[in-house]
């Protein structure tokens, strides 16, 4: 049966085959203010993520929703929670870890951290987080396996792979990524889960869908080269603006943001600048 709801920011194939031009520009989502319109948008997100299944002959059960929830404050997070969300990504350490103290009456709620991170900031996160989407350095890597045994906790890790090519943007560089997992099982508490890319800002979708490619194959390429246990199942890729491409490249993971919570003042490129 065909459902008729229409989704703001959703890619449809008719949109792909045209010249899309401000296609990133073009969506302005509306703040979710209350339970109703977190249901609503989250409706619409899934709605998205199972037509774009469909184009593909993806079953939907194997793309999860990983709600993004920077910039928001408790009393968002405590609706979308409301709305059934459970986990919650954040870009930065600090306001992560403030959301978290003041949320832990909510037992089964789990954090992600989606960002890049600074070995002062390792101790913090080894304490909360459980999935860490962002790992491209191994001395991070060594530090927040030493700060978790400590913890006596694990951590989901995705290996971020710079697959535009932009110096902006965090992550290894392709060529890097097979020898990186081959030195990740010396680290017991950390579980490598797969990998992590954020595609090039580009209108052009040609050159998005390029990114998310490069990343299914460099995962496919690690699966034959890396002569270890590491599962390598997941691709995390895909947000508000390009999810369905990416699910259309084989993303299993989207990071979505603005599509449930509302479009946020500042853009995206401002959450990740090397500084
Ligand atoms: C903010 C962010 C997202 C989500 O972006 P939206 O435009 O809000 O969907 C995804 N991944 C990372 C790494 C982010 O920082």
């Amino acid at each position: 049966m065909m459902t008729s709801i229409s989704c703001i920011g959703e890619i449809t194939a008719t949109v792909l085959s045209e010249t899309n031009s401000d296609r990133q520009d073009q969506a302005h989502y509306p703040q979710a203010n209350n339970i109703e319109d977190f249901r609503h948008n989250l409706a619409c997100v899934n709605e998205r993520i199972t037509r774009a299944c469909r184009r593909v002959d993806r079953n939907p059960s194997n793309v999860r929703l990983l709600p993004v929830s920077k910039t928001f404050d408790e009393a968002s997070l405590r609706l979308a929670y409301t709305a059934d969300c459970r986990l919650f990504g954040e870009n930065k350490v600090q306001e992560a870890s403030r959301k978290w103290e003041s949320m832990t009456d909510l037992t089964d709620l789990n954090w992600a951290l989606i960002g890049h991170l600074q070995t002062n900031k390792v101790k913090q996160v080894a304490r909360f987080a459980s999935e860490f989407h962002a790992l491209d350095s191994l001395h991070i890597a060594e530090e927040l396996d030493r700060r978790l045994q400590v913890e006596g906790r694990y951590l989901d890790v995705y290996v971020q792979v710079n697959t535009s090519g932009e110096a902006s943007k965090y992550g290894l560089p392709p060529n890097e990524v097979i020898s990186f997992l081959n030195s990740l099982p010396s680290y017991n508490s950390l579980r490598v889960r797969g990998l992590m890319t954020l595609a090039i800002f580009s209108s052009d979708e040609v050159r998005v869908r390029s990114c998310f490619a490069q990343l299914r194959e460099l995962r496919d390429q690690a699966r034959q080269d890396v002569h270890t246990c590491i599962e390598l199942e997941e691709l995390s890729m895909g947000m508000s603006s390009d999810a369905e491409i990416a699910i259309e490249e084989g993303a299993t993971i989207v990071r979505i943001g603005q599509a449930i919570f509302g479009a946020r003042s500042l853009p995206n490129a401002y959450y990740w600048p090397r500084s």
